[in-house]
């Protein structure tokens, strides 16, 4: 897979932009325009938008346009997801979008260096390719997808990592719920410290 790693700081390859509600973690159930960058090394098989590996295949657009365009809805906060956005230095996006008062939150495998001032950092690991250690005390939320049962063990080991504070939720992996969802319940009542997140825009349709 080719990658292209942006390191000008003012264009960024953008796949998609659109307003929305939240329908993950903490901040589920929040209207939010959501910011989907290109460019993803991480390679999960199950992943959802594989169109967004590529970041050679999606627009460069200007931060600038990006921000006035944003800043003609009534959005209050920013979801910065991908592909992996910190493939991107985000720096220059989120100053912009922190100036003009938009809370800026961001969806990452933390599988890339950390750039970009966070309201919010969602750490979202991936077997496929580990976070960088610095990432972990950073998050404000973990959220595990569950693809089978040995995914249990392996998000305790990333709870154990993060601060006392981080939120902690486990997602079921969307074309395996109907099998794993019995068992994360269950999971739930037993380790009372985990919540469980459901991807709660595919219910309602919306992107
Ligand atoms: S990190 Fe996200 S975008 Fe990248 S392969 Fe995994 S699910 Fe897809």
């Amino acid at each position: 897979m080719t990658q292209t790693i942006n390191t000008d700081q003012e264009m960024l390859p953008v796949m998609e932009h659109f307003y929305t509600i939240q329908g993950e973690g903490y901040h589920q159930g929040r209207a939010a325009y959501f910011i989907r960058l290109g460019g993803c090394d991480v390679g999960c098989v199950w992943c959802d938008v594989k169109d967004s590996w590529d970041a050679a295949k999606h627009p460069q657009l200007n931060i600038e346009t990006l921000v006035s365009t944003v800043k003609k809805t009534p959005a209050k906060l920013i979801v910065i997801t991908g592909g992996e956005p910190l493939m991107h230095n985000l720096d220059a996006l989120t100053a912009a979008l922190q100036s003009k008062g938009f809370e800026t939150n961001i969806e990452t495998s933390g599988a890339h260096p950390l750039s970009g001032s966070w309201n919010w950092i969602c750490l979202s690991p991936k077997k496929f390719k580990a976070p960088l250690p610095e990432i972990l005390p950073l998050a404000n939320e973990l959220k595990v997808v569950i693809f089978n049962k040995s995914d249990f063990d392996w998000a305790e080991q990333y709870a154990a990592l993060v601060s006392p504070s981080c939120r902690l939720y486990l997602q079921p992996e969307w074309d395996k719920a109907a099998t794993v969802m019995p068992l994360m319940i269950e999971y739930i009542k037993e380790h009372p410290k985990w919540e469980l997140s459901l991807q709660l825009h595919k219910y309602i349709h919306v992107p």
